[in-house]
């Protein structure tokens, strides 16, 4: 069986006016009932930190879109640091916790800089950078933005869920965002938001809120040509987890969790829907594509 190799940056025009890179940065193991857990709820997290192998290797996307209102990124990858035993400071516990259930492979070259630097877009033009939540493989390329503006979820900051905050740039300034129930999302009509609430970034391109996983987690949406692109962070693990309606073994609210799935499921009913998560590795080749989600 030939087995093409993922390719590390994607490039697809989605309509005349609209080009999104679908950006690897690198690679992340994690502990089986970590990708999925049916057990008790009592013993999720000690099943993940008692268990002793590894799943294959996940890729980790950011997703770059250029869009005409400007160039946003969503998430900021992983970065060569993570390998460094110091990495995460003073913070001890934050250490141990993550190198016991996370391991990383991230080459240089897949770093969000170099990714940039391949591109030909320097930092400078990036004029935000959407964060969908605060764990260390969706912000620390945060150390390649130092002029553009970070959208960071309010509740993610106040209400932080596994989030070493020892690992983020001493200058980071977040724009904390909040998401509003008048905010219409797309066409749709306000009642016809399945999250219930958006925040508008640029014409056709909102934050909506999807907990679960955490509670401030949020995912990116753009409505173009008719089609509904979800960048959904870690609202599941793969398409397959959603449509399955299996967990992942890492969430605050597994109820929470249950609701976002089916918001995404209710809005794909709606409108062509193409979901892409950040550590699917179908991610790509749905987005290439435009593979919409069948519910
Ligand atoms: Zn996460």
């Amino acid at each position: 069986m030939h087995h093409t190799p993922l390719q590390n940056c994607i490039t697809v025009q989605i309509s005349e006016r609209v080009r999104v890179h679908a950006l690897r940065s690198g690679w992340v193991q994690v502990r089986p009932p970590h990708r999925e857990y049916s057990g008790i709820e009592a013993l999720r997290f000690p099943s993940i930190l008692l268990n002793g192998e590894w799943t294959e290797k996940l890729p980790v996307w950011m997703w770059l879109i250029e869009h005409p209102d400007g160039t946003f990124l969503v998430d900021t990858g992983e970065n060569t640091r993570v390998h460094e035993p110091e990495y995460f400071g003073e913070a001890k516990g934050d250490a141990w916790v993550n190198r016991k259930i996370l391991q990383f492979d991230i080459p240089q070259e897949e770093e969000l800089s170099s990714h940039l630097e391949r591109l030909n877009i320097p930092e400078s033009r990036i004029d935000a950078a959407i964060l969908t939540h605060g764990h260390l493989d969706h912000t620390d390329g945060l150390r390649f933005l130092p002029t553009s503006e970070i959208l960071f979820p309010k509740i993610e900051w106040e209400k932080p869920f596994g989030v070493a905050k020892t690992t983020f740039p001493s200058w980071l300034k977040p724009r904390f965002i909040t998401h509003d129930t008048g905010t219409t999302l797309g066409d749709l009509s306000l009642s016809d938001n399945p999250f219930g609430a958006a925040h508008k970034i640029a014409s056709g391109l909102y934050i909506v809120p999807t907990p679960g996983h955490t509670l401030g987690h949020q995912s990116v949406v753009l409505f173009e040509n008719g089609i509904c692109y979800c960048f959904a962070g870690d609202v599941s693990f793969t398409e397959r987890q959603l449509l399955a309606n299996t967990l992942a073994g890492i969430a605050i609210s597994p109820e929470a969790s249950r609701e976002t799935y089916g918001h995404f499921k209710t809005l794909a009913a709606r409108i062509p829907l193409v979901y892409l998560p950040s550590h699917d590795p179908e991610s790509s080749e749905r987005l290439q594509r435009a593979q919409t989600l069948v519910v």
